[in-house]
């Protein structure tokens, strides 16, 4: 019943857009219906941007404007057709969106708020006060667009392209998400830590969303220059981009059909207000703007993740249908043979402040060997992972991988060259499934990007790249569980998945934080038989654990650190039998 609505719900709410203008609709809907359209278009990029990708923007009116005065300019005062001033638009849309986005991506936290709002009011200022753009009046006489002759209107002609404009970027849009390149986006908002270990470049994808959103902002400017007939600044204001994020919000964040719904609310209820409003209370004035404010409050209260859920709770999503069987393996990397030095520390140090945290830490890998790193908690083990991988800079010292310097690398370089990771604190796209969330991991070992996603080419990749993740859940024992949102897993299974996320890398190296916490006994034991199964396959291990049984029975060689400083170093029975070990574990309840 749910896999028939999926299905056919599309293809129906398209057909049902696509043939409105010619049924017996009033023309005022059509109108109506053809603000929605463009107003979704818009939302569709903020649900990549803010909802999907964690990133806000203020500023899409102005790429709005940037769409609709391109039109309008080309248009009226040098006669260009329309379908060239859209590729116009959209080419002063990408430039805009790489300058705004390369100044500030790459900064944390609030910049791209601010820079957006900073481009939103300094290109409506420009707007305003050109003398070639027609300042406050804008540009007027816009002609309609006409396809092979057919003049399409500013009604029902307009309305079939604007819905099919619209529709076609909801698909590319929902295409995009459940993709390589989507994965990747997907990670985005969950900090760049896993996402870079994973190889992904966080600051491409996020170019790659404000760019998009830029796009879609445009292509609805260009629409609406032809649907008003006149462009003026007032549309692209600072306050009209609050207002597309309003649409994005409430119609549900990171919701592809939320920007829809939230574009006909806002519409519609917006259209109704400023008809009653003025009679309930008597004076004309902006009051819908205080209405939305209201309902805005409301909407982060009750429903924060927007109106769509209340429809998407009650069709589930469905399966994914599992179409890989038999699609070929992913490329593999030639392992280091036995006995050959892999990994080498080298007096790495790491101070945060005074505190020392890894002080002149040294020890080797070899090939096909565990290595445990054990140590009571504040040793320092979980630091020294990260000065190895990349994820923070060491203070000082070296790290040689397979006789290549990596210290001072970015994570996902490191990553590139197979360093693989799990986390202490799991990291993961929760609202992904477990078998979405390790076909993350293979995202090094494939190249689809986001136009072949778009236009669905990378179908024989996936494909591949989903039978190499549900190989490596099958290995960790977590085959039955693929199915299943990420974040619904308990801990133990959790971290399980990040192994088999870690594994879809191909690593010859891999570096295991607590594996085993939040694992029963059985569980224990199996993860245990899966890495001796590594092992024997030339697998090269580092494994934090606190399980002195776990560490025991499986490691080659055990690294001891206390305050930062390597206790001992040695073979299980060495380390086991070591005073200065006995001593540090007393009084911890190890
Ligand atoms: P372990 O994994 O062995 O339990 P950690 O490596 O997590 O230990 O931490 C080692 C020490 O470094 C602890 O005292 C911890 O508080 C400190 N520490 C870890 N990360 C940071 C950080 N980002 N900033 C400041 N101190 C940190
Ligand atoms: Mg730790």
């Amino acid at each position: 019943m749910n896999q028939t609505i999926r299905r056919w719900a599309f293809p129906v709410f398209a057909l049902f857009m696509l043939v409105l203008p010619a049924l017996p609709v009033p023309e005022f809907w059509i109108t109506q219906s053809n603000y929605i359209g463009l107003y979704a278009i818009v939302a569709l990029g903020l649900v990549l941007l803010t909802g999907v990708g964690g990133l806000t923007s203020f500023g899409q009116a102005a790429f709005v404007g940037v769409g609709a005065y391109t039109a309008a300019y080309m248009a009226t005062q040098m006669g260009v057709s329309p379908w060239l001033t859209l590729f116009a638009g959209q080419a002063l849309s990408i430039a805009a969106a790489l300058l705004v986005g390369a100044l500030t991506l790459r900064m944390s936290g609030h910049y791209l708020p601010l820079a957006t709002i900073c481009w939103g009011l300094a290109l409506n200022y420009a707007m305003a006060n050109m003398d070639f753009l027609g300042k406050y009046d804008g540009l007027l006489g816009v002609p309609t667009i006409q396809f092979f002759g057919f003049d399409l209107g500013t009604g029902r002609g307009l309305h079939v392209l604007v819905w099919a404009l619209a529709l076609l970027c909801a698909l590319a849009v929902t295409r995009l998400l459940d993709s390589r390149p989507g994965r990747a986006i997907r990670a985005l908002k969950n900090g760049a830590t896993m996402a870079e270990a994973m190889g992904i470049s966080t600051f491409h994808y996020k170019l790659t969303i404000f760019v998009i959103a830029g796009m879609l902002a445009g292509l609805s400017g260009w629409l609406f220059a032809h649907l008003q007939g006149t462009v003026n600044p007032t549309p692209f204001s600072i306050s009209k981009g609050i207002e597309y994020l309003f649409i994005a919000v409430l119609g549900g964040v990171g919701q592809v059909w939320g920007a829809f719904l939230g574009s006909a609310v806002v519409r519609i209820v917006d259209d109704q207000l400023q008809v009653w409003l003025p009679r309930l209370i008597g004076t004309s004035g902006n009051f819908e703007t205080i209405v939305f404010g209201i309902v805005l409050i409301a909407v982060l209260k009750y429903a924060p993740d927007g109106l769509w859920t209340f429809i998407a709770r009650r069709v589930p999503a469905p399966r994914r249908l599992r179409d890989w069987e038999g699609a070929a393996a992913l490329p593999a990397r030639e392992k280091p043979g036995r006995g050959e030095v892999v990994l080498e520390v080298d007096k790495i140090r790491k101070e945060f402040g005074g505190l020392v945290a890894v002080n002149d830490i040294s020890f080797q890998i070899r090939g096909a060997d565990i290595v445990g790193l054990i140590g009571p908690n504040g040793a320092g083990k979980s630091t020294t992972f990260n000065l190895i991988t990349g994820v923070l800079p060491a203070t000082s010292g070296q790290v040689q991988y397979r006789g290549q310097a990596i210290a001072g690398l970015a994570s996902r370089r490191i990553a590139r060259l197979g360093i693989s990771r799990t986390f202490q604190h799991v990291k993961m796209i929760p609202e992904m499934t477990v078998l979405e969330n390790v076909a993350l991991g293979s995202y090094l070992r494939t190249r689809a990007g986001t136009v072949a996603a778009m236009l669905r080419l990378d179908r024989a990749e996936e494909r591949r790249a989903f039978a190499e993740a549900e190989r490596q859940l099958q290995r960790i024992g977590m085959q039955e569980q693929m199915h299943e949102l990420a974040g619904n897993l308990a801990l133990g299974p959790q971290r399980l998945m990040e192994i088999a996320r870690a594994l879809a890398t191909d690593p010859a190296l891999l570096l295991l934080d607590e594996p085993a916490a939040g694992l029963r006994h059985k569980e224990k034991q199996a993860l245990a038989a899966v890495l001796r199964q590594l092992k024997a396959e030339g697998m090269s291990i580092l494994l934090v654990e606190h399980d002195m049984d776990f560490v025991m029975g499986l490691t080659d060689r055990i690294v001891v650190m206390e305050f930062g400083t390597r206790l001992i170093e040695g073979t299980p029975e060495e380390v086991q039998a070591s005073p200065a070990v006995r001593a540090a574990y007393l009084g911890t309840e190890h």
